[in-house]
Formats: structure tokens, C-alpha cells, sequence
């Protein structure tokens, strides 16, 4: 088998699918690596690491399993060999022509937004730890806005108290924020409408906001809020959200807009001054007045809606996704390191979302 690591075309991507360290566990087993030339420099890792990993430099898009952080553009689909095998995020659910045009091409594309969430697929899950990384910087973004001091401090000039911090939405990016902001000294709340939520939350040293709405939806995901929800929980909110500092949204609902959790009046209610941070801005944002990839000032609030955070960061990043990358190439690899996808397997079966073997038998359940 031989593995292409690509360099990522897309603006702002700074991140890499395979770091050295994975390509080394992958050559010390026989596995042939080609890297893109400057595949790794935005992420700071200059193409002699690679080199001296076992990779060799070269046409990275002319192998077996092509390797990639973003979605392909259609230019790089028209690079990729008809049957190869594609690893990725893929966005199954919104980039519906770039799952067609791989289709069309026979490429097995497998996608790891589409990873079930079970335990044993842990390891691969990217979701997770890219989430990790966006909930963390999510936290600098707002203290680097805000016009006050995250921790407590009492001074001779005086004593500051410390800035109060809501999450709304607490999966894996608003845990992390949670945590980030208790660890710069500031006093945070969650809220989520999944009520097994609550205890995660006190976990982290967080309090927990009730609102009283439960939508748990499938998958340990949330539901989309009925109309009438959508209105109660808007309302509450507005109540709630005044006291803040700093308002970090995180919620998302697979394959539908991003809830609209912040109203502009609720915006208006709150301190100049203050910060929200809208995480959902690639699928439209959890705040109304949030403008995607932008940071503006409304009624003297700052909202920011950074787009891809966990490019920003994109040693750890990709060092982490690389992690994921290899755990699911792993899976479809025999004994002798050649490729053999078990369509058996659930985590196969669920992530391969283009070409998928006429002959594969449905997945076994569990
Ligand atoms: P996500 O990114 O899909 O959504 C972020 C959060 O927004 C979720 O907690 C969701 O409940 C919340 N949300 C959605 N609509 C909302 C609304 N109207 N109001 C308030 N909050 C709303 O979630 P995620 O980070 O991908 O995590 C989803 C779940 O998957 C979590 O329970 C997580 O623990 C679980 N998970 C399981 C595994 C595993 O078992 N392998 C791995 C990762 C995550």
C-alpha cells in the first residue's frame, strides 16, 4: 500500500493530515509514504521531517490511499485516480457535489465526519478532536476581545472581579471551553438542551444552567427544537445570557442550520463591552447578529465568528488528526499491510460514503 499525504489547497488551512510521527508508524510497517512537497509548512513541519520519517517526496496524489484534512475541491478531485481510496472530512451531509463527483470518479471516499460514535472508533474520531482545539482557542478569541480580566485579581489599584462565562451548547467544543475558561480564572456555566449534559458540566468545575427544555435526539446528538421550544428557549435566554461577560456558542444539530440561540435583543441586553464567541457560524450561527468569519460590534457587544479554529492551531491539530487518520487506515489494512476494508465492520460501513462495493453485505449490527 502506498499513502499520499497532499498538501491542503484550501485558504486559511494550515493544517496536514499525516505528521511525522504518524508517518513513521506507517513506513516502519512496510507502508509506502509519499508526502506533497510543502505539505506540512503552514503547520511548521518542514518536508526533511517527513524525509527523515521514511516518506519521499513526490506526486502525493498519484497513490493507492490519498490522505487530506478539508473536503477536495473539484480541481483536486480531478487529480485523485479513478478507484483510489480517499480519506477525509468529507462533508457527507453539505458538500453534496463534491460526494458526487468522487462517486462518479469511483473513488472510496471515506469520511470521518461520518465515524459512528461508538467506543471502540474513539481513537478515529475527529470530530472530537478537532472540537477539542476549537473550544480551547474559542476561549483566547473571547479573553482577546473582552475589555476586562478573565481571573480574579485583587491589587493595590484595586480589586477586579472575575469575568462570568456562558456556554451554550456543551459537546466536545464547549466542554473544552468550559474548562478553558475556568483555567484563566473565569467563573463558567453551561447549557445545553441534552440533560445528561448537566453532570459533565459540574465535572469541569462548571455550574450548570437549566432552562428546562430536554431535546435528545439520536446518536447522542441533540434534536432540532419545535417552534414552540425554539420561542421558550429564545426567551430564557435573553433572561440569562444579561449577566454574562463572555457568551461562547457551540450548538449544532447534524445536517441542519445552526440553531438561533442568541437574539439581537438579547445582544442588546447585555454590558458593552462584552464578548460572544459563535462557533456554529459555518452553518449560519447560534447568534442573530453574528456575520460568519467575521468579528463586528452590535449595540457595543463584540461578536466574533472565526471559521475553522482548529486551523489556527495546526501542530497539535493536525498531530491529533493524524492520530484519527491512522487509527481508521489501520482498520483497513490485513495483516500484510495491504488494503482489504471490511464492510462488515460498522466504522467501515458507516464511513465510507462514496463507492462502496456492490458486493458489501450490510453492516452487522453493533
Ligand atoms: P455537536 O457539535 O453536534 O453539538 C454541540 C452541542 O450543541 C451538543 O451538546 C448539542 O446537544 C448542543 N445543542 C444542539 N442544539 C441545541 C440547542 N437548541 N440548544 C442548546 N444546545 C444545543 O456535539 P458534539 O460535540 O459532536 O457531541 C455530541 C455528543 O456526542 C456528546 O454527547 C458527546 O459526548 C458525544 N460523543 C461521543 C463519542 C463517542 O462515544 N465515541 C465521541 C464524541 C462525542
Amino acid at each position: 500500500t502506498t499513502v499520499g499525504v497532499v498538501r491542503e489547497a484550501g485558504e486559511g488551512e494550515r493544517r496536514v493530515a499525516l505528521v511525522p510521527k504518524a508517518v513513521k508508524s506507517l513506513t516502519s510497517r512496510g507502508i509506502g509514504v509519499v508526502v506533497e512537497s510543502g505539505a506540512g509548512d503552514r503547520a511548521r513541519i518542514p518536508d526533511d521531517e517527513y524525509i527523515q520519517a521514511g516518506a519521499t517526496i513526490g506526486n502525493a496524489w498519484d497513490c493507492e490511499v490519498i490522505v487530506k484534512v478539508a473536503p477536495p475541491s473539484d480541481a483536486e478531485i480531478s487529480k485523485i485516480p479513478k478507484g483510489a481510496t480517499l480519506i477525509g472530512f468529507l462533508a457527507p451531509r453539505n458538500q453534496v457535489n463534491c460526494i458526487d463527483a468522487l462517486s462518479k470518479r469511483g473513488v472510496h471516499g471515506f469520511a470521518m465526519e461520518a465515524i459512528p460514535r461508538i467506543s471502540r472508533a474513539q481513537v478515529m474520531d475527529a470530530l472530537s478532536s478537532q472540537a477539542n482545539v476549537a473550544g480551547y482557542k474559542a476561549v483566547l478569541v473571547a479573553a482577546n476581545e473582552l475589555t476586562r480580566f478573565f481571573p480574579m485579581l485583587t491589587t493595590a489599584a484595586g480589586t477586579v472581579k472575575p469575568a462570568t462565562v456562558l456556554v451554550l451548547g456543551v459537546g466536545v467544543a464547549g466542554l473544552q471551553a468550559l474548562a478553558t475558561a475556568k483555567r484563566l480564572g473565569g467563573r463558567s456555566t453551561g447549557y445545553d438542551v441534552r440533560p445528561e449534559v448537566a453532570d459533565q458540566v459540574r465535572s469541569v468545575g462548571a455550574q450548570w444552567l437549566d432552562l428546562g427544555i430536554s431535546a435528545a435526539g439520536e446518536g447522542g446528538y441533540a434534536r432540532e427544537l419545535t417552534e414552540d421550544e425554539r420561542a421558550q428557549q429564545q426567551q430564557r435566554l435573553e433572561d440569562a445570557i444579561k449577566g454574562f461577560d463572555v457568551v461562547i456558542t457551540t450548538a449544532l444539530v447534524p445536517g441542519r442550520p445552526a440553531p438561533r440561540l442568541v437574539t439581537a435583543a438579547a445582544v442588546e441586553g447585555m454590558r458593552e463591552g462584552s464578548v460572544i464567541v459563535d462557533l456554529a457560524g459555518e452553518t449560519g450561527g447560534n447568534c442573530e447578529l453574528t456575520e460568519p468569519g467575521k468579528t463586528v460590534t452590535k449595540h457595543g457587544v463584540t461578536i466574533a465568528s472565526p471559521l475553522n479554529l482548529p486551523a489556527t492551531m495546526p501542530e497539535h491539530a493536525s498531530e491529533l488528526y493524524a492520530k484519527n487518520v491512522t487509527a481508521l487506515l489501520d482498520l483497513m489494512l490485513d495483516d500484510d499491510a495491504a488494503l482489504a476494508p471490511d464492510f462488515t465492520d460498522q466504522i467501515l460501513a458507516d464511513s465510507c460514503v462514496t463507492g462502496v462495493p456492490e458486493t458489501a453485505s450490510p453492516p452487522a449490527a453493533g
